[in-house]
């Protein structure tokens, strides 16, 4: 079984941005107004790791909410020097920075990788060039292809973090930026639906819809499927609740939008696969344990597609993503979701792939 990772957050709200982008208020989301001194990150280090067990191998510091190699070197080198003497005594195994596309040279790799960053996270949101041009992010899809390279030349572990819903986003976008990622082969990925912060660009926008609920879980379901088949971790859906959640003034916010997505992935399974007479005879479902609240369904919406006596019940032996249906006739069904959802994900890749401008 996988070994838990730990996770340190420090936040360094907007520091090293070289402008603020027309969706994020970091302060907002992070509650968190200016960066950290070298002593309030070792602060905060020590108070996490009270926390964790001593024998925890995977403790990892990540540093979120701004643009890490935009910071002056004297800063980067800092911070991460005092992230070192938790290093040497092993208390922490990794540092994980996330940044710009564009704010990736090899100097910056040669520096992060000397002072002990392991991960690489880039928020490339798209890489289509129409939503990257209207979402104002100040860089092209080819930027962030290289920096993807690099990266992963430069031996650090990659991180794909996607937006989707920006300006000028639609379905073919949402594929052609899957499959360029794909052939980037990032290690993990986080899939954010756009909000609306206020007092943000994108909150003046004129005529920008963000979507709604119901095609937010859609766009995630298909990144989720799509990268679980090449095997890249997700590492997050959705945005972390915010501070204060009345800064989100528009958007498909829910504060366990993961949760809602796989929900939706679970229950449009059971709706594309049997038919409403054979659901109703379930009277039995046996999931993994990873699979059995979202197989249960938000306000157990997916339970009610079966019998009213159904029994959902986690199995420790089950392998996420197969699940074991009984009728009231006693016919036994093991199947899972992957075939199906492998499927649907091939069937909106090949109905939205352009020709041509994914290569
Ligand atoms: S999206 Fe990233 S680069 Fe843009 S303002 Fe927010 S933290 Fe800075």
């Amino acid at each position: 079984m996988a070994q838990k990772t730990y996770v340190i957050p420090i936040f360094i709200p907007h520091s090293g941005c070289p402008f603020q982008c027309i969706f994020c208020d970091q302060k907002q989301i992070s509650g968190t107004s200016r960066m950290p001194d070298i002593d309030e990150v070792k602060c905060t280090a020590d108070e996490y790791l009270t926390t964790i067990p001593s024998t925890a191998r995977n403790v990892m510091l990540a540093f979120y909410g701004g643009n890490f190699t935009g910071l002056p070197e004297k800063i980067q080198y800092d911070l991460l020097q005092s992230v070192n003497p938790y290093m040497e005594s092993k208390r922490i195994s990794a540092i994980r920075v996330s940044t710009r596309p564009d704010c990736i040279d090899c100097n910056n790799l040669l520096l992060l990788r000397k002072w002990g960053v392991t991960e690489i996270e880039l928020g490339i949101q798209s890489f289509d060039d129409t939503v990257l041009t209207e979402s104002r992010r100040g860089y092209c899809s080819q930027t962030a292809i290289k920096a993807s390279i690099m990266i992963r030349n430069y031996g650090f572990t990659l991180g794909h973090q996607f937006m989707i819903g920006l300006p000028g986003d639609d379905w073919g976008a949402l594929v052609k930026t899957a499959q360029i990622s794909a052939r980037l082969k990032p290690d993990m990925i986080r899939i954010y639906p756009t909000l609306v912060i206020r007092d943000t660009a994108l909150a003046d926008l004129k005529n920008f819809q963000p979507l709604d609920f119901k095609e937010a879980c859609r766009r995630s379901a298909f990144l989720i499927d799509f990268f679980e088949l090449i095997c890249v971790r997700i590492l997050r859906v959705g945005l972390h609740p915010p501070q204060d959640e009345s800064s989100i003034v528009a958007g498909p916010f829910h504060p366990a939008f993961r949760y809602m997505v796989y929900s939706y992935i679970w229950r449009d399974f059971f709706m594309s696969n049997f038919s409403k007479d054979f659901l109703y005879d379930i009277i039995d479902v046996t999931t993994s344990c990873e699979d059995f609240s979202y197989v249960v369904g938000y306000k157990a919406q997916n339970k009610q597609l079966f019998n009213q006596s159904c029994k959902i019940r986690p199995a420790s032996w089950l392998v996420a993503g197969h699940i074991i249906l009984r009728t009231s006739s006693g016919t036994s069904l093991t199947t899972n979701r992957y075939i199906y959802r492998a499927d649907k994900c091939r069937q909106l890749t090949a109905r939205y792939t352009s020709s041509g401008d994914v290569d």
